[in-house]
């Protein structure tokens, strides 16, 4: 029986189903023709240049092996590919050629044979067409400048800032920066973005949600425009994906991902990512993605200490041209302790109120505004606070609380400090020591041992102690 394109095709398929995940079959190879049969030549039509880039980079292996195995040795693949002569070069307004019958005006088909064209990267440089120009998505309000730097956050800002310096060239690629809701990782995120547009504007930059990413890539797939998708990200230098851990589940998206990941590492294209989890925890992504988001630098972001926060609250009070006194703001730091985003709601809260009632801000105000803020009144007082206040109290510097230092003021206020985490917070003996310039739990215990001696054998030392802790209490 003669062989006709079709049945050699229709065979090819087999074998190659078999072979590549389901996605990536209806993705890549249903929309592909069998065109014609002339002797050994199989002529296929694909629906794009980038389509037949897209199979040459990814299955040009398998494509010979089942085509010799229908044809024999000698057998050959040659694409005709549709292109499409003008184009919008916005991917969100473009149609993707179909593969019907190439009736519809502005098409022509163009044979193209196995292995050559390979100097086409990407459709999107096809002479002819405008250059691409994308609005990047950022808001313009998250900048470096006015991202406050601390311990908590200090490796993902010098990696970030290195990489809007020199994107795709440094060894962070990608850089994920990974850490708990609130704590400034879209804010850090889109600085980069921000800064890169402002010392290299021509670099195409976007920003998106991993969320908008997954609702456009089901978009595109009820539209048939999935190339144009592909496309478009692919012709990106710099990728800024929010909330990654959001493909969990999402195995399709994923796999797409994958692919734009994979050009555009290997183009040197900078991918920067935020995810609530270090990538060793993330569940429920694939781990050829994971093993991916690993490659570059992880950066984590962790809670600000009290220091910091104070700091972000005045850098906005002075961007907003707002002022407030000074143990107000700390007594917005102190309470507010694991947030960032909860902080800075709280001091709009309490300035909306105060604008509202027409009062002056003070503390006692303050106190009563953000009881809807402060979950837990009688919460835990944090060891930051406790050695701030003693070592206000006695006027020595907190850092000398945690040195070495043996001089008796610094000791009494250490021991001191020691006694109070021990009764008024909930940490073990091991921390409250290691909190304290690394000692361990004996000095913890020596420390609380003699502070109950002295507040019953010296009157001066009583009145301070329970000074201290009315404070402590007042807070
Ligand atoms: P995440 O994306 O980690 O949930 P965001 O980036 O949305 O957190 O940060 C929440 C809010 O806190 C934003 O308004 C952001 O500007 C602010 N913020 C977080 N960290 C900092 C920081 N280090 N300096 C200044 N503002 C910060
Ligand atoms: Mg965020």
């Amino acid at each position: 029986m003669e062989k006709t394109s079709t049945g050699v095709w229709n065979s090819c398929l087999q074998i190659i189903k078999d072979n590549i995940p389901a996605q990536s079959f209806k993705t890549w190879f249903e929309p592909i023709k069998a065109l014609r049969l002339e002797g050994n030549i199989l002529t296929i039509q694909v629906p794009s240049l980038f389509f037949y880039e897209w199979l040459e980079e990814h299955y040009v292996g398998l494509l010979r092996k089942t085509v010799k195995k229908q044809l024999g040795d000698s057998g050959r693949l040659e694409y005709n590919i549709v292109v499409e002569k003008s184009s919008n070069s916005n991917p969100y307004t473009t149609n993707m050629p179909s593969n019907g019958n190439g009736a519809e005006g502005k098409r022509q088909s163009m044979p193209v044979p196995v292995a050559l064209n390979k100097d086409i990267k990407n459709p999107f440089v096809i002479p002819g067409l405008k250059k691409l120009q994308v609005d990047p998505q950022l808001n313009q309000n998250y900048t470096f400048d006015n991202f406050i730097e601390g311990d908590c956050n200090r490796l993902a800002r010098s990696a970030g800032y290195a990489v809007a310096t020199k994107p795709g060239g440094t060894s962070f690629n990608p850089l994920m920066l990974y850490g708990g809701v609130g704590l400034g990782k879209t804010h850090l995120a889109q600085a980069i973005g921000n800064e890169i547009k402002r010392i290299l504007p021509d670099k195409l930059v976007i920003y998106v949600s991993c969320e908008k990413f997954c609702q456009q890539f089901v978009d595109s797939l009820k539209n048939n425009t999935i190339n144009d998708f592909v496309n478009f990200y692919q012709a990106m230098d710099i990728i800024i994906m929010d909330d990654v851990h959001n493909f969990s589940g999402k195995d399709k998206t994923q796999d797409i991902f994958f692919h734009i990941f994979n050009h555009l590492h290997q183009s040197g294209k900078q991918i920067i990512l935020t995810s609530d989890k270090p990538p060793k925890d993330l569940a429920g992504l694939e781990e050829r993605l994971l093993s991916r988001f690993k490659w570059g630098l992880s950066a984590d972001m962790q809670v600000p200490d009290l220091e910091t926060r104070m700091a972000i609250l005045k850098k906005k009070m002075y961007t907003d041209g707002i002022e407030l006194p000074n143990e107000v703001v700390e007594y917005v730091a102190n309470n507010i302790d694991n947030n960032v985003r909860e902080l800075e709601g709280a001091m709009v809260s309490l300035l909306a109120q105060a604008t509202l009632n027409k009062k002056e801000i003070d503390l006692n105000l303050a106190k009563s505004m953000l009881k809807n803020f402060i979950k837990n009144a009688n919460k835990e007082i944090s060891m930051d606070y406790i050695q701030k206040l003693v070592c206000e109290y006695f006027e020595v510097p907190v850092e000398m609380v945690k040195s070495k230092t043996r001089k008796r003021e610094i000791v009494q206020a250490r021991q001191i400090s020691m006694y109070l985490a021990k009764s008024h917070t909930k940490t073990s003996l091991k921390s409250i020591g290691e909190f304290f310039g690394g000692r361990d739990h004996s000095t913890v215990i020596y420390a609380c041992q003699t502070v109950e001696d002295l507040i019953d054998t010296d009157k001066k030392f009583k009145a301070y102690v329970h000074d201290i802790q009315k404070k402590l209490r007042m807070s």
